[in-house]
């Protein structure tokens, strides 16, 4: 099985999907984590896209789709796309290439809230560098303010998420992923999770949906 998380950002995506993740043995593509990561490393591809990730805007569907397919080339399914994608383009572009290599989109999961909810959560958002741990200071603090549960790193804020960088984000999210709601939602793989609510509660909600799938 094969699903997207599509969704504002900070609307719980990259949460969910580490948890899911874990549960479900589903393989987590992060465009997101992928490019901060080559960021990171100082690579050819990380100096391409750092000029546009600080500044909000996307890395242009060519570029995200060579770095989707040199991941998924060598997959067999179970992949959990999280931030892609982003486009219609990109969605074309996975349809392709999904059946390239006899995959399907089974189901794409839209986390529904508000924009001034997301914005609120990215202000409170955290996350450790170490081994990828995300916090938010209001409703999910870590035990000790600043340092991570897990690895006792401290904890860091992600440089796209200073407010003048959301307000673009949220912006590029209106103008050109929304419009992948109605994509999605005439092809009967479709279901709105309630992402307003606390972490738990959408967590079951995601588990549900999981499971009205064939085979699970
Ligand atoms: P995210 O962690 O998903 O919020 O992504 C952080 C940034 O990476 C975005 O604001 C974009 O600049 C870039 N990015 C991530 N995924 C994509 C994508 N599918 N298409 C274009 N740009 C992306």
């Amino acid at each position: 099985m094969n699903l997207v998380l599509l969704g504002y950002p900070g609307s719980g995506k990259g949460t969910q999907a580490k948890a899911l993740a874990a549960k479900r043995g589903f393989t987590h593509i992060s465009t997101g984590d992928l490019f901060r990561e080559e960021i990171s490393k100082n690579t050819d591809l990380g100096t391409r896209v750092k000029g546009y990730i600080s500044q909000g805007k996307l890395v242009p569907d060519g570029v995200v789709l060579d770095v989707i397919e040199n991941r998924i080339k060598t997959l067999k399914g179970n992949i959990l796309f999280d931030g892609f994608p982003r486009t219609v383009e990109q969605a074309e572009g996975l349809e392709r290439m999904l059946e390239k290599y006899s995959m399907q989109t089974d189901g794409v999961l839209f986390f529904e809230v508000n924009e001034k909810e997301v914005a609120k959560r990215i202000s409170a958002r955290r996350f450790c560098a170490k081994c990828g741990a995300i916090y938010n200071v209001l409703s999910s603090p870590p035990k000790t303010e600043n340092k991570c549960d897990s690895c006792a790193s401290p904890l860091s804020t992600r440089e796209d998420d200073r407010q003048e960088v959301v307000l673009k984000r949220i912006e590029v999210y209106k103008d050109l992923t929304s419009p992948l709601v109605s994509y999605y939602r005439t092809q009967g793989v479709f279901h709105v999770i309630d992402a307003s609510l606390g972490q738990d509660e959408v967590y079951a909600q995601i588990e549900k949906a999981v499971e009205s799938k064939a085979g699970y």
